[in-house]
């Protein structure tokens, strides 16, 4: 596969991890892991089932603290620092799962949203916008929606709180080819509008459709990184054998 020492993108880095070693109790699952991501930049982080992307995430947010290493975020060190804390620095998450709240309708889970600040109207009404789905579903209980459907709230959810980045993890959990296609149009969009995203897929062509540089993550280990193009050459190589 691709390997390419030093990103192009990146002189000041929005989130950084440096040399990151992370695990559960005595079992360490990061061993090392480097990452960056450049303002405006949607970074994929790829990798098989267990390679520790969502271990990633959860450093990332404050949910995992590092054993050694270091996060940054903006330049400024956040190893330990609370995950409120550092959603009030602009970091959000589409969690895998979606993180809805099935019992609460569409508007009540989007009510989470105001915490930062944001009035419920304007959320709803970017909401809505961007989803003119939901909008018929307002007072619908959002666990009797589609699959589909709770991932545009989850994703409307995230994007009411404005992040600078938004950290999105299995995006295409449990969804139809074309409801995931929808979904990472949408993704496109968001990182159009000058949004950092961290993707977090196992079915890395999807990812890479929209991202502008991608890493794959295996065993707690960076395995390659490079360019989309670059990773979908690898990728023709490992799985048909084309050169
Ligand atoms: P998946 O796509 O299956 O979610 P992943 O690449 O996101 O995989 P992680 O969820 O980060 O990988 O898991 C990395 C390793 O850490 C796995 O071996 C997993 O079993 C282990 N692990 C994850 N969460 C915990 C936990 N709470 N306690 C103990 N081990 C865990």
């Amino acid at each position: 596969m691709v390997s390419v020492s030093e990103p192009w993108y990146v002189h000041e880095p929005l989130l950084e991890l440096k040399n990151v070693f992370a695990g559960y109790g005595q079992i360490e699952v990061l061993h090392g892991v480097d990452l960056r991501i450049g303002a405006g930049q949607a970074v994929a982080l790829l990798g098989a089932n267990g390679a520790g992307k969502t271990s990633v995430l959860r450093v990332a947010t404050g949910l995992l603290e590092p054993t050694s290493g270091c996060v940054h975020i903006a330049g400024r060190h956040v190893n330990g620092v609370a995950t409120d804390e550092l959603a009030r620095l602009g970091i959000c998450t589409v969690p895998e799962g979606r993180g809805i709240f099935p019992n609460l309708t569409v508007a009540d889970n989007l009510r989470m949203g105001t915490y930062s600040g944001i009035s419920l109207e304007e959320i709803e009404q970017s909401a809505y916008e961007r989803f003119p789905k939901l909008a018929a579903r307002r007072n619908q209980q959002a666990g009797t929606m589609s699959g589909g459907e709770q991932q545009m709230l989850s994703l409307a959810r995230a994007l009411a709180t404005r992040p600078v980045l938004l950290l999105v993890d299995e995006l295409s959990m449990g969804l139809a080819p074309i409801i995931v296609d929808q979904l990472f149009e949408e993704v496109a969009r968001i990182v159009n509008e000058g949004t950092s995203v961290l993707i977090i897929e196992q079915f890395a062509r999807k990812a890479l459709q929209v991202a502008t540089w991608g890493i794959v993550l295996n065993n707690g280990v960076v395995e390659a990184q490079g360019s989309p193009d670059e990773l979908n050459q690898a990728l023709d190589v490992a799985y048909l054998g084309k050169r």
